[in-house]
Formats: C-alpha cells, structure tokens, sequence
C-alpha cells in the first residue's frame, strides 16, 4: 500500500475544499484495512474513513491517515419466497448499487436514485429521499472495529437508525469502518410514488406501465433539475436537518406564521422545512466571500470557488443563531463536520 504524506482532499470531497492530509492512502480490501490499522506508525493517530466526500466539510487539515475506501463488489447472498438479499462492498457508489438493484429488478432502492457517495456511508446517516430510507431495506451490515481490528456484524436494531442518524454518527462514531451492507429487497415492487413531484414527473415522461426503472427515472430527473451539481458548483446536499418539534411548538409558530411548512409525524410531533426557515431569515443566496447560500435551495451551503472549510462553518453557524432568534429552534448540521 503505497502511504502519501500531506495529500489534497480538494478532489476528494464535494464541497472541493482544499484541505490536505497528513497521511492518505487507498484500501482494496478488507485485509489491506486490518494490515494497515495494525501498523504500529497508525495505531496511535487518528483515522478518517472517507466514501464519495458529499457529506463532509473540512474545517481544517486532517492530522491523520484518511483512508480512502476503494472495497468494490456485489452479490445476491440468498432469497426467499418474498426478498433478494444483495450484499454490496462498501466502497460501491450508490447510484451504481441503485442501477444494478434496477437491472436485476430488485426493488426497494429506486426512490434512492443518484444521491451522491459510497454504499459504506448510507447506513451512517440513514440516506433518504423521496419517502424512503435506507433503514426501509436494510438487512445488516459488516463493520471493522477499529480497536479491535476484529469484523462484527451489526443487525436492524443494533444500528439504531432515526432520521439522518444511526449508532454509527453518535455512541459508536469514529469506533467502526462499515465493509459492506446487505439489503433486503422486494421481489414484488411497491410502488411509493406519493412523495414530492415523482407523480407529476411520471405524467410528464407519459409513463403508462408503472416500473422500478420508470420511478428511477423520474427521481433522476426531479434531483438534476432541482439540486445544484457538485462538479459545477461545491456542496454537500443538504447542510441542516429538518427539525421535529412537539404539537404545541408548532401551533404557537403556525399562528405567529400562517405560511410555515411542516408535516405531521407517526409520533404526533411535526417535522419543519429547514430550508423554509432560513429562508425567511432572509439568508438564500446571500454569499459571503465565496462561501454562500444557494439561490434556489436555501437548504444547501455551497463553495462559490476558493472557500475555505472554516469560512462555510462561519456561514452556518450565522444561519443557525439567526433560525434560533427568530424562531427559538435549534437546527442541527447534518453534515459531518471534520
Ligand atoms: C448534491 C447532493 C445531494 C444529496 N442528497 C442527499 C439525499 O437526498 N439524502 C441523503 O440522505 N443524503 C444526501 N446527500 C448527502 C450524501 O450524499 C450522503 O450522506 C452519502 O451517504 C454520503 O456518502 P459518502 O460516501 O460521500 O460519505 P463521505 O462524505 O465520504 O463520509 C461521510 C461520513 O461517513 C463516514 N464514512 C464514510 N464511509 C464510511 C464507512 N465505510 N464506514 C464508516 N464510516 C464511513 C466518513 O468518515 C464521514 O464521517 C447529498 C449530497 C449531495 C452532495
């Protein structure tokens, strides 16, 4: 494994900031990770495991080993009367997952379609889109305890998912490397076209015969004309949470705004558009330096050129004081912040 010493990240991560690494290498496979975290040199250094680099913002260079995760693979381990089990390496990208999953017709993933980065990072903050989640399909997955340098399987309940969260981003972050994740996908499709505009979408490629791949499609086209282009323009999706709040929060808010967006949850609590709020905090397209709001997503931090880590962690942290003191809620980064 060839080790480089203060390596760039700009390629490697969405926001393109230019960051550098102390150490950086590339793995292919599990046994090349445990030989290299068994090295004495590392053992005592920090480590960052880094996918497709769309959810994370470098603050400042890492004093460490990033370990860029190149575990390729695929596989159908089993089925059932109902299911396919897939198993994907978790140095697959997910859009590719999404695609293979459609060829095969193994159905469960399609509303997934082309959200940035790896397979290994979606358990991490439970990916979702358009109505489903990950946690929706999710079998178990293989993770490399860092410390241990030992492989354990973690099932359904074991990775504690809730919304953009898992054991993974809380009581167990930077402890394991995730190898692969297996999937429990549906050999008869259920169709889940109520979200967002994928009806409309469907209407408008005049889809007569409903399919996975058709829903894929209109994912497709919905994302690449709404969501700003990492290759053209730095980001990392979504930088903030959608905040839940409780039922008498919400009707205070909704009297004081009579226009606020939000939804009603299973558990009686509502879910407020992140981005509604910053909006109205006058923050959308605002640019500060080249670090700024996107004009038509306000949701969406972007690196307008040569913003630095720290000059974008400034911005947010400006959206989330002024969110706070119009509003009194706390949103939460969604983005990892290094
Ligand atoms: C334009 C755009 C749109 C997006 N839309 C969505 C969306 O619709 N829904 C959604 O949920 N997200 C969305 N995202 C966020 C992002 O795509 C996901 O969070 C994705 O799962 C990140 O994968 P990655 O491989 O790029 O992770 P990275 O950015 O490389 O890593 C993210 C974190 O996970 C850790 N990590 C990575 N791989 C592993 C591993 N194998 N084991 C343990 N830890 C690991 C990293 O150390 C880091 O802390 C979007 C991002 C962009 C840029």
């Amino acid at each position: 494994m060839e080790i480089r010493e203060n390596y760039s990240l700009k390629k490697l991560n969405t926001f393109g900031i230019d960051a550098s690494a102390e150490y950086y290498t590339e793995v292919f496979s599990v046994a090349d990770l445990q030989e290299l975290l068994s090295e004495k040199k590392f053992e005592s250094i920090p480590n960052l495991i880094l996918g497709g680099g769309s959810n994370i913002l470098f603050t400042k260079n890492f004093a460490g080993l990033v370990i860029k995760n190149n575990l390729n693979g695929i596989s159908l381990i089993k089925e059932d009367a109902n299911y396919f089990y897939v198993k994907a390496q978790s140095g697959e990208v997910w859009h590719n997952f999404v695609m293979y999953c459609i060829a095969n017709n193994y159905a469960g993933v399609e509303n997934l379609s082309l959200i940035p980065g790896n397979v290994g990072a979606s358990p991490m903050q439970n990916i979702g889109a358009y109505g489903v989640e990950i946690k929706d399909v999710f079998y178990e997955l293989e993770a490399l305890n860092i410390k241990k340098n030992t492989v354990e399987t973690f099932n359904y309940s074991n990775c504690k998912f809730g919304y953009r969260e898992s054991v993974f981003k809380s009581e167990l972050k930077n402890k394991y490397i995730i190898l692969s994740v297996s999937f429990k996908l549906y050999k008869t499709p259920i169709f889940n076209t109520s979200y967002g505009a994928i009806e409309k979408e469907l209407e408008a490629m005049k889809v007569s015969d409903i399919s996975i791949a058709a829903i894929s499609k209109a994912v497709c086209n919905i994302r690449n004309s709404k969501l700003p282009n990492p290759t053209e323009i730095g980001n990392a999706g979504s930088f903030f949470k959608n905040p839940e709040i409780e039922k008498g929060q919400y009707i205070l808010l909704k009297e004081k705004y009579p226009a606020l967006v939000a939804y009603l949850l299973e558990n009686k609590n509502y879910k407020l558009a992140a981005g509604w709020l910053i909006e109205q905090c006058g923050w959308k397209g605002k640019k500060v330096g080249d670090a700024g709001v996107h004009k038509n997503q306000a949701l969406v931090l972007v690196n307008y050129g040569k913003a630095k880590g720290d000059e974008i962690y400034a911005l947010s942290q400006q959206i989330l004081d002024s969110v706070k003191e119009k509003f009194g809620i706390a949103l939460e980064r969604e983005v990892n912040i290094i």
